[in-house]
């Protein structure tokens, strides 16, 4: 690992400076991603800008649904009362993340920020687009097992890997960021970028501003909720395909749906047009099913991972049956 200058900040203004102010200089939290980047060589910061004592750690109700700081760990957050209560899709995803440690460590703005697991990007031997632009993707002809079945490019097939941003996919969450020229806010599904040509640009955030919180309107999906994480092993391993499901039912009628998947695409993938077929319909497998059948158009597998093919719209349908109760 090379070495490399660290300075800790106080403010949000000075940390957002101190970056602006150096091309290689990075901001760091948790530091559970970027630091295997750096032992492993991918990314080699000048400096380090510690924000992890700075005071974006709040989980705070508004008058119309939730703001959790971008400092606030990923266990605070799986943990808080609240969250539990009014958003517990959130807190499932975030329990089925990582291991109890790391969440004790990992923070909410790190954790929208986690780089892919593609095994071809972190060994520094093998070619990687998004790794060092323009070298090749090892894994369109690889071992690709892992890898996207939507929105990839001949550039790059890799996944997003956090649980947790499925989670704030489905329910409609924002980003609020802020950088030398002031405040912004971006839509979560805005947020990750699909890699199209330029695969090592994972989203839409400028390198120097900084997530400061994520917020969440009011959620109808308070009691009819699931995250399924389907992986290959019961703890501490990124999802081979998952999938966020909530319901607003009356009686077995779906007033309301949300849907989204992890380990299949670039970035969360939300399905919109299953969410809407749902709506109006009685709450059966067939319902579910023909959900599902929606949620796959357009679904490319590689020659290692058309398993997920038919595992991607089985676990949106027993994510379902287990939201709605019949499972
Ligand atoms: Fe690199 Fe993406 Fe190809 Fe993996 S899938 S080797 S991350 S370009």
């Amino acid at each position: 690992m090379n070495n490399f200058q660290y300075i800790r900040t106080t403010s949000t203004k000075a940390a957002i400076d101190a970056v602006a102010k150096d091309p290689d200089a990075r901001f760091i939290a948790g530091g559970t991603n970027l630091l295997d980047l750096m032992k492993r060589g991918i990314v080699s910061p000048e400096k380090l800008v510690d924000i992890s004592r700075l005071p974006l750690n709040k989980i705070e109700r508004e008058a119309s649904g939730v703001r959790i700081g971008a400092m606030a760990l990923n266990s605070e957050v799986a943990e808080n009362a609240f969250i539990k209560e009014k958003f517990p899709l959130l807190a499932q995803a975030l329990q089925a993340g990582a291991s109890a440690q790391l969440r004790n460590m990992a923070t909410v703005g790190g954790n929208i920020l986690q780089r892919t697991r593609c095994h071809y990007f972190y060994d520094t031997s093998l070619p990687c687009n998004k790794r060092e632009p323009g070298t090749g993707c090892g894994a369109l002809e690889g071992n690709n097992h892992m890898h996207a079945i939507f929105g990839f490019s001949e550039k790059c097939i890799a996944v997003h890997p956090s649980d947790m941003c499925v989670a704030l996919a489905a329910l409609d969450a924002t980003v609020l960021v802020s950088g030398p020229t002031g405040d912004r806010k971006i839509a979560f599904a805005d947020f990750h970028r699909l890699p199209g040509d330029k695969p090592h640009v994972d989203t839409v955030l400028e390198k120097n501003e900084l997530i400061t919180a994520v917020t969440l309107p009011d959620s109808p999906f308070t009691k009819n909720v699931h995250y399924l994480k389907v992986r290959e092993r019961a703890s501490y391993a990124f999802a081979l395909v998952s999938v966020a499901a909530g319901l607003q039912l009356e009686n077995d009628t779906i007033q309301r749906a949300c849907l989204a998947m992890g380990g299949v695409a670039h970035k969360p993938w939300r399905l919109a047009s299953a969410e809407k077929a749902l709506i109006g319909k009685k709450v059966t497998e067939a319902t579910f099913r023909q959900a599902a059948e929606i949620a796959m158009q357009g679904a490319k597998s590689f020659e290692h991972n058309a398993y997920k093919l038919k595992l991607a719209p089985n676990a949106i349908v027993q994510a379902l049956k287990t939201a709605a109760g019949i499972a």
